[in-house]
Formats: structure tokens, C-alpha cells, sequence
């Protein structure tokens, strides 16, 4: 009987997207809670290769950005990496990633897009939203500071397809370690200790 029904149920895997410039706790945390939470049989880090919002000059080389990404989930055999956005030329848009897992997959699985909350207040600007929406879930993590009345301007189509999630208070951010690494101040227990060296070896992130 219980062979049926997990025969029967559809895979689950959540997307964590980002620019990973560099990924830290705040992003493992995450993808690790909406794993459990909603029983996530995998999640895929997906590193964007060219990101609509932030400047070419401002981010660091993808190979880099996929290496930390790869370093940082390696110990996690739930999370995987995936090239999908890095080897597609152009800006890298959610919903072409969203239909490259449809395609690799079929249309057996349930899609969970993880963000942060702060990044699905800006989703209506993201482009073609609504086949975003029809397509999956969105699991969106509180970060420190944000009051979930803010997202109250958001439709009401697209709010029931988004599940608030809490997250323990990380208010660590990528452009706070690179900063730090600039200042020379400590970067140790942000992230992994793998991504860290990798910094330090690659000389990442310095002045
Ligand atoms: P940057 O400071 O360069 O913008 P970031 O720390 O925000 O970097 P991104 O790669 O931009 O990291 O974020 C990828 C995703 O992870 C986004 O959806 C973002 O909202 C979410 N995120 C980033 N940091 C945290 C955190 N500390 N807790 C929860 N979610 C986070
Ligand atoms: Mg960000």
C-alpha cells in the first residue's frame, strides 16, 4: 500500500537561485529549512549567469560563483548544483530556468522556487510572471527587517501561490562578506570553511 502511494507521488524539487557572489549560511540555511519543511526530495542551487538587476562588472566570473556554489553544497546530499543559467548566453530569467527543469523532467514534478522575501516583493517585475506562477510554488524566507504586511501590495493571484517561510535571524549577506574581505575583518562562520579558502586562494573579493 505504502509502496503505491510513494510510487504515486510526484517528485518535489525546490529551485534556490541567486548570484551566489559568495553563497553563505544564509542561503544553506534557507534551502535546508525549505527542504524539510515542505519535504523537498532535492534542492538545485542554481548560480545566475547574468543577472537582469545587477551590473557584468559588479559580479564576480561565473566559474568562480559555480565552484563556491559546488564547494558550499557538496556536503549536503540533498543539494545539488546546476550549470543550467551559467551555459545559457543572455540575462538569466527565472522562467527560462523554470521551463529547462519542466523540459529535463517532464511535467511529473512539483517545482518549489526558494527566494528570499525581500526578492518575491519585486516578482511582478520579474519577466513573465504569470507563467512563473502557474508553473510552481514559491517558498519566500523572512530575512531580518522584513514585515510581512509588506507584501500586501502583491495580487492576491500571486499570494496564494507563495508559502511565507521563517527562517532563523541570518542577517548575513554576500555583500557584507565582501565587503569584510575588502576591509580585511573576518568572514569566518558566515560560510562554509571549502568557500572560504576558495576565496582566500583565488584572492576574491580583495581590494
Ligand atoms: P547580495 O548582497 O550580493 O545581493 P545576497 O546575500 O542577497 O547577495 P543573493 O545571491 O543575491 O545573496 O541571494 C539569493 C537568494 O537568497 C535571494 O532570493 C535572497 O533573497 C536570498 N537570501 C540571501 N541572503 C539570505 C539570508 N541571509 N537569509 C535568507 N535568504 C537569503
Ligand atoms: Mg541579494
Amino acid at each position: 500500500m505504502e509502496d503505491s502511494i510513494s510510487k504515486d507521488k510526484k517528485m518535489a524539487i525546490g529551485i534556490m537561485g541567486g548570484t551566489f557572489d559568495p553563497i553563505h549560511y544564509g542561503h544553506l540555511v534557507t534551502a535546508e529549512a525549505a527542504r524539510c519543511g515542505f519535504h523537498l526530495d532535492q534542492v538545485i542551487f542554481v548560480p545566475s549567469g547574468r543577472p537582469p538587476h545587477k551590473k557584468v562588472q559588479d559580479i564576480t566570473p561565473t566559474e568562480h560563483r559555480y565552484h563556491m556554489t559546488a564547494l558550499a553544497v557538496a556536503t549536503n546530499p540533498f543539494f545539488h548544483v546546476s550549470r543550467v543559467e551559467l551555459d545559457r548566453p543572455g540575462y538569466s530569467y527565472a522562467v527560462d530556468t523554470v521551463a529547462a527543469f519542466l523540459d529535463q523532467y517532464g511535467q511529473d514534478i512539483d517545482l518549489y522556487f526558494i527566494t528570499g522575501a525581500d526578492a518575491i516583493l519585486e516578482i511582478i517585475t520579474w519577466k513573465n510572471v504569470k507563467f512563473l506562477m502557474e508553473q510552481c510554488r514559491f517558498i519566500a524566507a523572512t530575512r531580518p527587517g522584513f514585515h510581512l504586511q509588506e507584501a500586501n501590495h502583491l495580487p492576491q493571484e500571486f499570494l496564494k501561490k507563495i508559502i511565507f517561510m521563517e527562517v532563523p535571524a541570518l542577517a548575513i549577506s554576500s555583500t557584507d562578506i565582501r565587503q569584510r574581505v575588502m576591509d580585511k575583518r573576518p568572514i569566518k562562520y558566515l560560510l562554509p570553511e571549502a568557500v572560504e579558502q576558495y576565496i582566500l586562494d583565488n584572492k576574491l573579493y580583495h581590494p
